[in-house]
């Protein structure tokens, strides 16, 4: 039979304590990392939901794995084995490991991309825009209509407007565009997944035209699973073979390990070109490190290899959606705005919709992550005008088109009494919402500024 408790498919074996604190003590860090929860101690936070990456718990084998690590400078066995494991994943015969995402990003984009040049994504994430800007590289970002619409149940609301592409493809150009990434699950945009269908709807089109189309991997194996229970006709396709078949239609990939493969650092690009892998190792070189460790330990490669074998599981890929949703069901079933349906690795709340009274250029998204960390020590990231808002030659704020907060779920990490608690918290919240008050900006940098932004209260 099937039971309607899904519990946790695994048992801890190390724990490690979580910090409590009063609320008095949490004013004061507050204030003394200038209201920006990146500039917290993480000795000061009970509950981390800043974000999924990098913050897995590592299974058993995992850990053996990293005891078996091969440290050699070149040609390492932790390498052969990871990278068999990602050109039998991907299909793609050219692996180059990178320390993190953002390497990958870097190397790739700032190879295709330069002055003049155009990315298409169904949304960019932030790493994967800084890059394509600091190359001097436009990105423009196409969801779905569907996406928009908070309350639509929409299955697929991390597709991409394939319309949209065709069109901007055929005004731009094969020479103009750089590359079409299709970010997978939608991070941006709610963490909501995409579907095979627009997968490929956009591997045609960049056939057509004659443009090259990347993956942003990152949580494909979040995405297959959605693709399993919604999707007609991979009912019963295995998760890892719904992912294969994904990377099947397009020409690259960039993954950060630190998502759906379950460790704590890594990342890698995977090419079908031999050209522009060849290229990019020069690059890697340079900065990275040799071709067959990219700025990796032998162990964080071997780790790397086994979790994304574990990230396709059933009995995870079920545990991991289903614990996620049961954050956000319960906290929008007390009136909280959340993005619907909810996404495989986070909560998003629309703080927009929860303080009305904030307007844009106050940060609405800022107040609430500051108030999630003082009520009960809970630390999120704001995802809308604090990360996203430009501001025109005037000065003035253009506000991102959402005011987002993103309540990220490690892999692995918190049970359920732990989520409980913080469905607890929203209560509050929720009491005190009309009391809140906005931020403005004291001091920021001008690439990714929410990390390091300081903040005071109006
Ligand atoms: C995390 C992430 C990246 C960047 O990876 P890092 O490992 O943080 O450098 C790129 N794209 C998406 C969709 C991500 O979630």
């Amino acid at each position: 039979m099937e039971f309607k408790t899904i519990i946790e498919p695994f048992k801890i074996k190390s724990v490690e304590p979580i910090f409590l604190s009063t609320e008095r003590e949490r004013e004061e860090y507050l204030r003394l990392a200038h209201f920006n929860p990146f500039l917290l101690r993480s000795v000061h936070v009970t509950i981390d939901f800043l974000t999924d990456s990098g913050t897995s718990a590592m299974s058993s084998e995992q850990w053996a794995g990293m005891m078996r690590g091969d440290e050699s400078y070149a040609g390492a066995q932790s390498w052969e084995r990871l990278e068999a494991e990602v050109k039998s994943l991907t299909g793609y015969p050219y692996v180059i490991p990178t320390h993190q995402g953002r390497a990958a990003e870097r190397i790739l984009y700032g190879h295709l991309g330069g002055n003049g040049k155009t990315f298409i994504s169904n949304t960019h994430f932030d790493t994967t825009r800084a890059n394509i800007e600091f190359s001097g590289a436009e990105a423009i970002d196409i969801p779905c209509k569907q996406a928009e619409d908070h309350e639509s149940d929409y299955p697929f609301k991390g597709n991409m407007d394939t319309a949209k592409l065709d069109a901007l493809l055929k005004q731009y150009g094969k020479d103009r565009i750089g590359a079409v990434i299709l970010t997978v699950t939608n991070n941006t945009g709610g963490g909501q997944p995409v579907s095979m269908t627009n997968a490929r709807e956009v591997s045609t089109l960049c056939k057509k035209h004659g443009v090259m189309f990347v993956i942003d991997c990152c949580r494909i194996a979040e995405n297959a699973y959605y693709i399993r229970h919604r999707e007609k006709g991979f009912e019963s396709t295995s998760y890892r073979d719904i992912a294969v078949e994904m990377f099947s239609l397009a020409d690259g990939a960039v993954m950060s390990a630190k998502k759906d493969a379950l460790v704590n650092m890594g990342g890698f690009m995977a090419l079908k070109n031999q050209e522009l892998a060849t290229a990019c190792t020069n690059l890697l070189i340079i900065t990275e490190g040799f071709a067959t460790y990219g700025g990796l330990s032998g162990r964080d490669m071997e780790a790397m290899a086994i979790g994304l074998r574990e990230v396709f599981e059933d009995g995870y890929l079920k545990y991991r959606v289903k614990s996620t949703a049961y954050l956000g069901e319960r906290i929008r079933a007390k009136g909280i705005p959340v993005m619907y349906p909810i996404g495989g690795h986070a909560v998003y709340v629309d703080a927009g919709l929860l303080y009305p009274h904030i307007p844009a250029h106050e940060y609405p998204g800022q107040a609430l992550v500051c108030e999630l960390y003082r009520i009960g020590g809970v630390r999120a990231v704001e995802i809308g005008s604090v990360m996203f808002g430009k501001y025109d030659a005037q000065g003035k704020l253009i506000p991102a088109p959402m005011e987002l907060v993103r309540l990220a779920i490690p892999r692995r990490v918190y049970t359920q009494s732990h989520i409980d608690y913080v469905i607890e918290v929203f209560d509050e919240i929720s009491n005190s919402r009309s009391a809140v008050k906005g931020l403005k900006i004291v001091k920021e940098p001008q690439f990714l500024r929410h990390f390091t932004a300081h903040f005071e209260k109006l």
